[in-house]
Parts: structure tokens; C-alpha cells; sequence
């Protein structure tokens, strides 16, 4: 069973809870910035609003725009904490695009110590784990 189909609370909401390990980095009273477990970029970032109610940005552009602001905010203060003047903000939006958890996050990317490669969706590390 996909995320998508299961009534449980996400692996993010989890993580919020205390029920599994995860590494927050930042905490609003409507939003929290993650480390992904599975860094495909020299700083990879999960900003996830805490309510699970919006399954992907589409959603939460139409609920709650304001929320959705507030996360790119989030998103900005959390790259700059970790020494990013660049970064990229990317939602994946449906299981064709790679989405695999349907509690709406925002994957911060970047590198401090470079330049995001022009060519590549993610960070310098193009592809790793998802299609080989
Ligand atoms: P999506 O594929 O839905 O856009 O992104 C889900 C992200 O969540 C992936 O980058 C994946 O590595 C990350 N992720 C999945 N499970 C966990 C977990 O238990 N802890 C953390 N920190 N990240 C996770």
C-alpha cells in the first residue's frame, strides 16, 4: 500500500510525534524543516507543514495559500541556516513525478560550497536511487 491509499499518519507526522527517529532542524507553529534520510544534494531538506490535511502543493495552494507561503518562507530561513544563498525548492506532485509521500512537502536543495548544477532537477547528484 502506497501512502496515498493508507488512512495512518504520514512518516512525517510520525517524526513530528516522537514514534520515529528524524532529524528537525526547525520548528514554526505551522511548519517544520526535516533532513531527508536520503540526501540527493550536500544539503537536502524536507520543509512539511504540520498538518497532514494537503496531499500535495496543488491541494495546499488551493486550501490554504497562506500556508503555502509560509513554508517557502520556512524554506528560505532553513537554507540560509545552512549556508545556502542558493537553493532549489521543488514539490513533487503525483506518483509519476516521483511523489512518494502524500503529506505535501517542499525538498529544499543546494550546496554551499558550489553552484547547483543547471542541468539536473536535483543538486549535483543527478538520479541517484531513483531510476538506476
Ligand atoms: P517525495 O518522493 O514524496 O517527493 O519525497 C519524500 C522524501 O522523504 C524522500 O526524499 C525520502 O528520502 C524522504 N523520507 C522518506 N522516509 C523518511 C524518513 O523516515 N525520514 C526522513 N528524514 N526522510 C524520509
Amino acid at each position: 500500500m502506497t501512502e496515498r491509499e493508507s488512512t495512518e499518519p504520514s512518516v512525517f507526522t510520525r517524526i513530528l510525534r516522537g514514534e520515529i527517529p528524524g532529524e528537525i532542524l526547525l520548528q514554526t507553529d505551522d511548519a517544520f524543516v526535516l533532513r531527508d534520510i536520503a540526501p540527493k544534494a550536500p544539503v537536502h531538506l524536507l520543509v512539511v507543514p504540520r498538518t497532514d490535511a494537503y496531499r500535495d502543493v496543488t491541494e495546499l495552494a488551493a486550501g490554504d495559500p497562506r500556508l503555502l507561503a509560509h513554508l517557502v518562507e520556512v524554506a528560505r530561513t532553513a537554507a540560509a541556516q545552512a549556508g545556502l544563498d542558493s537553493f532549489r525548492l521543488i514539490f513533487n506532485t503525483g506518483l509519476g513525478a516521483g511523489q512518494t509521500v502524500f503529506h505535501v512537502h517542499g525538498h529544499v536543495l543546494g550546496d554551499p560550497a558550489g553552484s547547483l548544477d543547471e542541468d539536473s532537477m536535483t543538486a549535483g547528484m543527478p538520479g541517484e536511487g531513483r531510476d538506476s
